[in-house]
């Protein structure tokens, strides 16, 4: 049986007519740069999130510093987040100067536990990034609480979470900031990199939107330092077609994430849940499992792809050991990392393969 972790060639074929079109209608405009289509996509995001202003940018990690850029966050600063996550989330911390403060997360959704984030708050603390882990909004109406009281601003990491809902919001606009990625493989992924900067607050809307075009509102004058990392207006064309399926892709995923519950009920694993509040889009399907190299090992062996993610938390990486953190820091975390396993998931994937996948499981644990 052919398996992968998400399957972009079966998507493609089923739009292909509508992508091919609308990447040669961009070629053909020769507006290649902020042509049309970023202006549209930025505005049906917005429109489609509930939120004010959507900002373009070149990728999901780009969408993070531009939002610590527009708040001036640099040398001296702090800002809280999670090790749970991919790199991105805290090297854009660094590579702005300022420290990451890691935060242990919850056994329940992965994400950040908001009980244990204002002993780690002090005056130079200048935003915290929740991550929206695997697609599972973290608890935002606690950390949002604890943010107004310090009057921190809130950057969401919504990366592997557009679409995803907390409490009849979505993911991303309950912030002062979200931040998206439309890398290929993510809920909605560009065909090449992509992210944008979701705000409700119309003064850092056009900051972020000077910062990603060097710092410019009008050619050639530059009234703060910015960067290059604007949207490609191939990309945004592509990603117009597929916004129009996101709900139903989203929600496929929903159904292959509940048949494989279903499926595992009787095997000794935990299958991910989700929160009462929450309308989750598992960008991951992620499952804690004893004895989680050897279920590993078993699966490589029958091709079956899978991934652990994230193998080393960010606290105890080499790149990051100036920061002083060391093993026993954030047990949560730690014990998370030697637990969980991701199974294939993408909107095309069938009950068969589903029941392949499992039955390769089940074996593992009944040997
Ligand atoms: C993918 C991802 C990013 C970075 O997005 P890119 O578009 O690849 O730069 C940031 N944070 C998280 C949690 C991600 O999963």
């Amino acid at each position: 049986m052919k398996l992968q972790m998400v399957d972009l060639l079966t998507q493609y074929d089923s739009i292909k007519d509508e992508i091919d079109t609308a990447v040669l209608n961009v070629i053909r405009s020769g507006q290649y740069i902020l042509g049309k289509e970023v202006k549209e996509l930025e505005e049906k995001i917005a429109h489609n999130l509930g939120c004010k202003y959507a900002v373009g940018c070149a990728s999901g990690t780009d969408a993070l510093q531009v939002a610590m850029m527009a708040l001036d966050i640099g040398p001296g600063d702090e800002v809280i987040t999670t090790s749970f996550t991919f790199v991105a989330t805290a090297e854009t911390i660094a590579l702005l100067g300022a420290k990451p403060v890691y935060v242990d997360i919850r056994e329940a959704d992965f994400n950040i536990d908001p009980e244990k984030i204002e002993a780690a708050i002090t005056d130079k603390t200048k935003a915290i990034i929740p991550v929206h882990l695997y697609g599972h909004p973290a608890p935002m109406d606690g950390i949002m609480a604890i943010a107004n009281k310090h009057n921190i601003p809130v950057i969401e990491d919504t990366a592997q979470a557009i679409g995803a809902g907390y409490n009849g919001e979505k993911a991303g606009t309950i912030g002062t900031f979200g931040c998206i990625s439309f890398f290929p493989s993510k809920n909605l992924g560009a065909y090449g990199d992509g992210g944008m900067i979701t705000m409700n607050d119309e003064s850092l809307a056009t900051k972020s939107r000077m910062i990603v075009n060097h710092g410019s509102r009008e050619r050639y004058k530059h009234s703060e330092i910015g960067v290059n990392s604007r949207l490609d207006t191939i990309q945004a064309a592509i990603l117009l077609v597929k916004l129009k399926y996101l709900d139903m892709w989203n929600d496929n995923r929903r159904k292959a994430a509940a048949r494989y519950s279903e499926l595992l009920r009787d095997i000794p694993v935990t299958t991910p849940e989700e929160l009462r509040g929450n309308y989750h889009i598992y960008h991951q399907y992620t499952i804690r499992c004893k004895k989680r190299d050897e279920l590993s090992n078993h699966l490589k062996e029958k091709n079956i792809p899978h991934a652990i993610y994230y193998p080393i938390p960010l606290h105890l990486q080499e790149a990051y050991a100036y920061l002083g953190y060391s093993n026993g820091d954030l047990p949560v975390t730690e014990k998370l990392t030697d637990e969980v396993l991701s199974l294939p998931m993408h909107p095309e994937l069938t009950e068969e393969q589903q029941q392949y996948i499992t039955d390769a499981v089940k074996e593992f644990y009944n040997n």
